[in-house]
């Protein structure tokens, strides 16, 4: 299920939107001054580098802001660029501090990022790399939403900036964040999109901007093999992978990825992963479905599959969504199935749902893009 929103047909006539500063790399953004004339060759490093942290140390959204920066210069910057926050549809806060913004980033555009207070050493946001996802887990409720597209390193980098703006988090803290962590298992694949992860990455992690170090962005995927060494080597992040099931008949059918990339690949895959180590080990995400995958065998087989990687497993209670037939494990079960990996030396967190009250839990997010796909289709349909 790989349907693409068709929109140029809408679109054909608009003018294109300036390019917004926040998703390009240091050296997108020096090429970029120089393109726009904003400033000879030779003066493109240090002028870049002043742009840089009024953007991303600072955070602001205009460019008079810039008080360094001359006024004409200012108003050139203006005239070709733009530094706007996108449209923020909805924001949620649940019960337990769990903040949710639905974000339109373009028309027809929504992604979902999701702030999950006290996770990791502070705070930790999860991020969406793509609207919807082409890969049909049968448990996630993303899985249902077919693809709209991937999403720029802009609309990436967004996602952490109203969340900052939120928070109240700039100028950029080095101690005391509320933002200390981002994990990209919002909606979407991000490895079917590592060109635009990475740039986000490297934008996030600069030392004179936000400055999230690396080591404190986790990185998601549900197997895609040939990518994980890409990855590593140019984002140097964290590992997470989405394992769910020991063998490959049930790994088949809860995530269909494993049909192209069985386990045998995935775990070499894993064990050939840039800089995996016991002070950075991989994450395994195994979400507990009761009567599915959470029986004691089940965990053994975990811990012989995993054996000789450093490595932590998250057990990742089943979050319930409208239309699905899975359950949740008992809570028993779960403790029972964390007691024998624990025992095997594996550290297995189980990951008290966050925000379920406001459908903002691992694999609830789904975007309304779908329908407004659906309403395109509709009025194109009558227009032909
Ligand atoms: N596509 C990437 C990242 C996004 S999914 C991936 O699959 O890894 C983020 C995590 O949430 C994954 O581990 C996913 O398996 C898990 N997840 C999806 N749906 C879930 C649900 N309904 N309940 C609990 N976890 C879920
Ligand atoms: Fe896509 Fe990840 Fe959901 Fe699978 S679990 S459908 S890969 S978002």
């Amino acid at each position: 299920m790989s349907i693409t929103l068709d929109l140029s047909r809408a679109t054909a006539s608009a003018p294109r939107p300036p390019v917004n500063l926040s998703g390009l790399t240091r050296e997108g953004l020096r090429q970029a001054l120089i393109d726009a004339d904003i400033c000879p060759p030779d003066k493109a490093r240090m002028r870049a580098s002043q742009v840089w942290g009024w953007i991303h140390h600072f955070g602001v959204t205009d460019f008079a802001a810039m008080s360094n920066v001359a006024k004409d210069t200012q108003a050139k910057l203006a005239a070709a660029f733009t530094l706007a926050r996108p449209e923020i549809v909805e924001r949620q806060v649940s019960k337990d501090g769990t903040r949710k913004w639905l974000i339109r980033t373009a028309p027809g555009i929504e992604v979902e990022a999701v702030y999950i207070p006290d996770v990791g050493r502070a705070g930790a946001l999860c991020v969406s790399s793509q609207v919807g996802c082409t890969l049909n887990c049968t448990f996630c409720h993303t899985g249902t939403q077919a693809l709209v597209r991937n999403l720029t390193a802009a609309e990436i980098v967004a996602q952490v900036q109203v969340a900052r703006d939120d928070l109240e988090e700039w100028p950029s803290p080095k101690e005391d964040r509320r933002l200390s962590n981002i994990v990209f298992m919002g909606m979407g694949e991000p490895l079917y999109n590592l060109d635009h992860v990475s740039d986000a990455i490297d934008i996030i992690s600069d030392n004179e901007g936000i400055a999230l170090s690396r080591r404190r962005i986790t990185v998601s995927t549900s197997g895609v093999v040939p990518m994980l060494e890409p990855l590593g080597t140019r984002t140097q992040a964290m590992l997470a992978i989405s394992l769910h099931a020991t063998n490959d008949a049930l790994r088949d059918v809860l995530v269909p990825l494993n049909k192209k990339y069985d386990l045998a690949q995935l775990m070499d895959g894993i064990r050939a992963y840039p800089g995996i180590s016991n002070a950075r080990r991989v994450t395994f995400e195994y979400v507990m479905l009761k009567g599915i995958n959470d029986s004691p065998d089940e965990a053994r087989a975990l811990v012989k599959l995993i054996e000789g990687i450093p490595a932590k497993v998250n057990l990742i209670p089943f979050n319930p969504w409208p239309g699905t037939d899975y359950e949740c494990s008992d809570w028993k079960t779960i403790e029972r199935f964390a007691a024998i990996l624990n025992k095997a030396g594996y550290a297995s967190p189980i990951r008290t749902p966050r925000g379920r009250d406001i459908l903002a839990a691992c694999g609830q997010l789904k975007s309304e893009s779908e329908k407004i796909r659906a309403s395109v289709r509709r009025a194109e349909k009558a227009a032909a």
